[in-house]
């Protein structure tokens, strides 16, 4: 297993003491778990953690852009795919195509 570099000073010589992960160069001190934590976390409406590949359901009606088209709530949407942005799930729409949705307007199911 090789170690991840010290997230502070991206020194290369980073040891394990115990649980620990200790960079020799900057003295900072982490664990694999907090390096996971960094990591996005993009939840649903009810607060549980999406992740790329699960299915989610639309919780309100949503309008698309430029268009008189509405994703009606309970729409299910399979395969997301979480992106960077202020619309962070990227996923294909049946009858709709591709396109971006916020988090807070779907649920897992
Ligand atoms: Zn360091």
């Amino acid at each position: 297993m090789s170690l991840p570099k010290c997230p502070k000073c991206s020194s290369e010589y980073v040891y394990e003491d115990g649980n620990l992960l200790v960079c020799p160069e900057c003295a900072y001190e982490f664990s694999a778990n907090d390096l996971d934590e960094q990591e996005r976390i993009i939840k649903d409406a009810n607060g549980n953690v999406l992740s790329d590949g699960d299915t989610v359901s639309v919780i309100k009606d949503l309008k698309i852009k430029g268009s008189q088209s509405v994703v009606k709530v309970g729409t299910k949407v399979k395969n997301i795919r979480l992106c960077d942005g202020d619309h962070d799930i990227d996923c294909k729409i049946p009858n709709f195509g591709g396109m971006k949705l916020k988090s807070e307007f779907v649920k897992k199911v």
